[in-house]
């Protein structure tokens, strides 16, 4: 037994790759720690295991050691909260069970259950991610079908393998030294029972933080409705933060106090991400004006819709700043389409059913322009974890769909527009100059009501951010808010 442990700590030694352990001693140090020999009979803190995954490290190989259900043993056996690892008899499946008193602990799906194909494809190492890009140094095409784990190492901080066969050529993707078996990987737990533990559905929570939408109607936007000042906003890290957590929450908030100059809501809405421009310009004013290019530029009521559906990608964030506003009219109203589509589901399944199945054409075709785009008027994407909606009746042009057809989707599309027109789900405000609002285009619906322009004046001044720049901002900010450095 002993001549056995002291054979697999010398192998131990020699496969740990020095930029393996280099990388190891970072990690320490970034956790304050020094790397220094740690007993392995004393309780593990985070620390200690950081150091002791390369002092103390048993490296099993499993042609001699593995069976079909080898479970970390010998010196983390002691180690209350390391995850039992099992491999399949031919190495190509590693399941992953962290006992319940590991914080990767899910009691819906105990054990995580990872391919061979998919480990080696995302192998984390400096060989196969790029270090300062951070992107792939291989094709996914190039792992072999019929790759297996040929060594397996259970460390504190995470999962080392090594593997039966090189990478092959694929195209212009090759590379000599990556066509050799031996690669070693290295998985830490964060990576593999954290941000890819349990479910597809999780993953995509985690690690892009697409947690639910909060629905709301007309009393929940009440009490929740966020006045931020435009100071706080532009100037303090926790301002910006309230800002994008709302509108990832509720799709809308409203910034007040902003000086009333021309470009401002270009300096407010690059404080999230680049200005969207399109064919109404970088920005573009709101107000009344003889042949109206569009109908936002008249007098007229503009019910509730969403801008630019018949853009291929219509941009996720709209700003419209309140530059003067003395006459009569002229309120916005808001609506959270989502709790409409909620509504649809429940009581009108079926209709619910047809709106996400037929496409609307949404059009521009005017002033030297034609834009076109189908898109049903409810579409799911579980991929991303999202739900769409795309309703703008003004900007809508002919459905195309058989006649036997037209009854249904029309009767449909009625009963979803009821929930859109329920007072007690919109949120109505009448914009004061200084002020902003702030909303998520593919989610939050707004309208105005008819004005008086021989009253007064009423200009706003609006722009649009691509959704890909919030969730970026969103993202980082919650990354930096986690990890204390915000
Ligand atoms: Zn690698």
């Amino acid at each position: 037994m002993l001549k056995n442990s002291t054979r697999l700590l010398s192998a131990a030694s020699k496969a740990v790759s020095p930029r393996l352990a280099r990388n190891t001693v970072q990690r320490a140090l970034r956790n304050n720690s020094k790397p220094h020999q740690v007993s392995v009979t004393s309780a593990p803190t985070q620390r200690q295991a950081a150091t002791r995954a390369f002092t103390t490290s048993t490296l099993r190989f499993n042609s001699q050691t593995a069976s079909a259900t080898s479970t970390t043993t010998g010196a983390h056996k002691h180690d209350a909260n390391q995850p039992k690892v099992q491999l399949t008899s031919d190495n190509t499946t590693v399941t992953l069970t962290p006992p319940p008193s590991s914080r990767y602990y899910r009691a819906h799906q105990p054990s995580t259950v990872l391919d061979a194909l998919w480990l080696r494809d995302n192998c984390p190492c400096e060989e196969c991610i790029h270090p300062s890009t951070r992107q792939k140094l291989h094709a996914s095409t190039q792992v072999p079908l019929d790759i297996s784990v040929s060594s397996w190492e259970v460390q504190p901080e995470g999962l080392a393998l090594t593997w039966s066969k090189g990478l092959e050529d694929v195209g212009d993707w090759e590379d000599p030294a990556k066509g050799q078996p031996g690669h070693r990987s290295f998985y830490p737990w964060e990576m593999i029972l954290g941000s890819y533990g349990g479910t597809p559905e999780e993953h995509r929570a985690t690690s892009r933080m697409n947690h639910a939408p909060k629905l709301w109607d007309t009393v929940t936007m009440e009490k929740q409705v966020l006045w931020l000042d435009y100071k706080e906003y532009m100037e303090t890290s926790q301002g910006l933060l309230k800002a994008v957590k709302h509108l990832q929450d509720y799709g809308l908030f409203f910034l007040k106090n902003m000086p009333t100059n021309d470009d401002e809501i270009a300096t407010a809405a690059e404080r999230i991400g680049h200005l969207r421009h399109t064919f109404y310009g970088r920005t573009w004013d709101v107000k009344s004006v003889p042949n109206a290019k569009n109908i936002a530029y008249t007098n007229l009521n503009l019910g509730l819709h969403m801008d630019l559906l018949y853009m291929e990608a219509p941009p996720g964030l709209q700003l419209l700043h309140s530059l003067e506003n003395s006459v009569p009219g002229g309120t916005s109203i808001f609506m959270d389409s989502f709790k409409a589509v909620e509504l649809l589901k429940q009581e009108h399944p079926a209709d619910y059913e047809i709106l996400t199945k037929t496409p609307i054409t949404f059009h521009y075709k005017n002033n030297q322009h034609h834009l076109h785009f189908n898109r049903p008027t409810i579409a799911l994407d579980p991929n991303n974890s999202t739900m769409i909606v795309n309703y703008a009746p003004p900007f809508q042009g002919p459905v195309e769909l058989p006649a036997d057809q037209m009854k249904a989707f029309y009767a449909a599309l009625k009963k979803f527009a009821a929930y859109i027109e329920r007072p007690d789900l919109q949120y109505r405000h009448t914009m004061r100059p200084g002020e902003c609002m702030v909303f998520a285009n593919r989610r939050v619906l707004h309208a105005r009501t008819a004005f008086d322009p021989s009253k007064g004046n009423r200009h706003l001044k609006g722009c649009y951010v691509d959704l890909d720049m919030f969730k970026d901002k969103y993202r980082t900010m919650i990354q930096a808010e986690r990890d204390g450095t915000l």
